[in-house]
This record gives structure tokens, C-alpha cells and sequence, in this order.
């Protein structure tokens, strides 16, 4: 069954296109079937799998708008696992999508059609708000996934986005629940992360996910290289600490109980033939 995980949180720059593609690189080559969708405006998921503006067909909003079929605009990635369906959004078809409220169960019954089941997981990198785009993807999900960076401030974004997804499960999605919350750009010997986990510790302990993701130079490469982390450099402290979080994942719902989850980067980039 494909699961969708939403990654989403009302904060910009705190690491939810960077989580997006890198655990979506990280489940392809755990040999997952995946399928990332850029839901942002700014299109930093697209951009790190080196997609330029002007060769995306359609995105997103043409499909729920009627524009285009949604198989038309899945692109295919330099890892075989792993299809993307990039962004184009511009500003004026958001506030024309806040009109058509029809297209908030459009885009779920979309994601259930037989095209789809061919797919192990589809996550989807939200904008940093909680309307629009971000409720449609939350209404199509199976969880949620809340990168945090350090600060005062992500203690308040967590706290609005665990009240609205409370308000979408009630009125929308009962299925949909909380993958966890998300460590990035951990820096543990400084005070602002010291304070910040401990507070986030003392609120959420059992949503907090075990692995945590380091400030790492490889992973703000992928905007300039057009890769994921793991493309880049395996062996960097970031994308191994994202094939951790997918493996963690994987573990967590017991999809591998009797095969090894298999991480193997050379195989799925082609390089083992
Ligand atoms: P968001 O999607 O929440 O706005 P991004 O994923 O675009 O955030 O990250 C914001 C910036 O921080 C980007 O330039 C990205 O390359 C950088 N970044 C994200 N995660 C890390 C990390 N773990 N270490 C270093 N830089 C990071
Ligand atoms: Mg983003």
C-alpha cells in the first residue's frame, strides 16, 4: 500500500525541502518506490533535483485545475527509484486555488487512482503555511513529518501545526497522524539547540524522531548540483544521517520485519551493472 508523508511546518528554512528530497532520495535507494512532489511556489525540491523552469511541462496546480493528466507531469530522476513531480506554481494560481475549495478532496481522490499503487511512498514538500497547498496535502496524507531547526520560533510553529493537523483530522482525514518531529541543522554544543530540545523533549518526547540531522555543507550543495546529498557525497554527516532517518522510518512500520533494509547507492544510480 502507498503511504503519503506530508512534509510540512508553518516556518520557512527550517529544513522541510532539504528533509523532502533527501528522505525521498533515501527511500529510493532503500529500493523503495517513491514519488516526491514539489507543493512550493519556490520550487526548492525541483531545483535540487536540477529541474529548470522552462522544461517543466505542468505542475500541481494544472492537474487540479483540469489543465493536464497528472501522469503527464511525473518526471523521471537520475535515480531509478525515484519519480518528481516538479514545481511551477506561481503566486497568482495560489489565490486562485484558495477559491476553488472543491479541489481540497480533488487532489486525495487523484492520489488513489491505480497509477499511483505502483508507489511505496509519496511525499509531498509543503509550503510554509498552513493553507492552500499545505491542506491539501495534509487531506491526501497518511502522516506528517515536522522538520524543527533551533529557536524560539519552532517551538511556536510546532505547536500551531500539531492544533491544525487536530483541526484536519476532525474535519477531513481521521487517518492522518503525526511520523514525528525532525531535528535539522543540530548543532548539540550550542546553547540555542541545548534550550530548544530540551523544551521540545519536555512537550513532545514521543513524537521526537531518534535521528537527528547535522548542519552539513553537502546538503546546502544540492541547490547548486542539482543532486541529492547522497549523490554528492555518500559519505558526508548529511546524507548518511538521512539514510538513517529513512532507515528509522522503514523500521518504525516494520515494512522490512523479514528482509534487510537494503541501502545500496551503487545500485540505484546504475552503477552495479
Ligand atoms: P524550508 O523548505 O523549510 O524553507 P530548506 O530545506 O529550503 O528549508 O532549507 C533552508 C536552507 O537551509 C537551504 O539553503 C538549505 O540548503 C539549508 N539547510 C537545510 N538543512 C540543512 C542542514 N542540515 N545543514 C545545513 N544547511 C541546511
Ligand atoms: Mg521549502
Amino acid at each position: 500500500m502507498t503511504k503519503v508523508i506530508s512534509v510540512a511546518i508553518p516556518k520557512g528554512g527550517v529544513g522541510k525541502s532539504t528533509t523532502a528530497v533527501n528522505l525521498a532520495a533515501s527511500f529510493a535507494i532503500a529500493e523503495k518506490k517513491t514519488l516526491l512532489i514539489d507543493f512550493d511556489a519556490t520550487g526548492s525540491s525541483t531545483i535540487c533535483f536540477g529541474f529548470d523552469k522552462k522544461d517543466i511541462i505542468g505542475n500541481i496546480f494544472d492537474v487540479l485545475s483540469f489543465k493536464i493528466a497528472i501522469g503527464e507531469v511525473i518526471c523521471k530522476t537520475d535515480l531509478s527509484n525515484l519519480d518528481l513531480i516538479p514545481s511551477k506554481i506561481q503566486s497568482t494560481d495560489e489565490e486562485r486555488l484558495h477559491k476553488i475549495t472543491n479541489n481540497f478532496l480533488l487532489f486525495s481522490h487523484i492520489l488513489h487512482e491505480e497509477q499511483f499503487t505502483i508507489y511505496d511512498y509519496i511525499i509531498i514538500d509543503c509550503p510554509p503555511y498552513l493553507q492552500g497547498l499545505t491542506t491539501i496535502s495534509l487531506i491526501s496524507s497518511d502522516s506528517v513529518i515536522l522538520p524543527v531547526k533551533a529557536g524560539k520560533f519552532s517551538l511556536t510553529s510546532i505547536s500551531k501545526m500539531i492544533e491544525y493537523i487536530g483541526w484536519i483530522k476532525s474535519r477531513y482525514n481521521s487517518r492522518l497522524t503525526i511520523e514525528g518531529i525532525l531535528l535539522t541543522m543540530y548543532e548539540p554544543n550550542t546553547t540555542v539547540w541545548k534550550k530548544t530540545s530540551n523544551k521540545i523533549n519536555e512537550n513532545y518526547s514521543d513524537l521526537v524522531f531518534d535521528t537527528v540531522i547535522p548542519r552539513n555543507t553537502t546538503l546546502c550543495e544540492s541547490e547548486f548540483f542539482g543532486k541529492p546529498a547522497v549523490l554528492i557525497n555518500c559519505n558526508s554527516s548529511g546524507a548518511k544521517a538521512y539514510l538513517k532517518f529513512a532507515r528509522e522510518i522503514l523500521s518504525k512500520e516494520k515494512i522490512n520485519k523479514h528482509e534487510p533494509i537494503v541501502l545500496n547507492v551503487a545500485y540505484s544510480i546504475g552503477l552495479s551493472h
